[in-house]
């Protein structure tokens, strides 16, 4: 190894640990919700599990005769449409985070985000 590779050694060490770490926060944030799966329970009952990776959209059957369209859109979950009258849930709009739920009363529907 010649001096000039020496002196460069340590430079392009720091420089790479740098942007090792740089590398790791972007997939970090970008695989942030991969594995999040949101549970959807009518009446108490789990009817659906959704991946929040797959981007997809249902619709639901709830009770009461209402019908849910539920959107999974890059790692969260929304209600795009809902027949019940309050639309709460659909005011409630898209959650991310595991615990976060979105509930729809009149359709004794609940939607969760939980970790798999
Ligand atoms: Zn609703």
């Amino acid at each position: 190894m010649n001096v000039y590779l020496k002196k460069l050694a340590v430079p392009l060490c720091i420089t790479m640990v740098i942007a090792g770490c740089i590398i790791w926060i972007i997939l970090q944030n970008l695989y942030k919700n991969k594995g999040s799966i949101a549970e959807v329970r009518v009446s108490g009952e789990t009817i659906m599990r959704l991946d929040l990776s797959e981007n997809t959209r249902i619709k639901l059957n709830g009770e009461e005769g209402i019908d849910i369209i539920i959107v999974v859109e890059n790692g969260g979950i929304y209600v795009e449409h809902s027949d019940c009258p309050d639309k709460i849930c659909e005011k409630k709009g898209r959650i991310t985070d595991t615990g976060d739920s979105i509930v729809c009363l009149p359709a004794h529907t609940v939607i969760e985000v939980i970790k798999k």
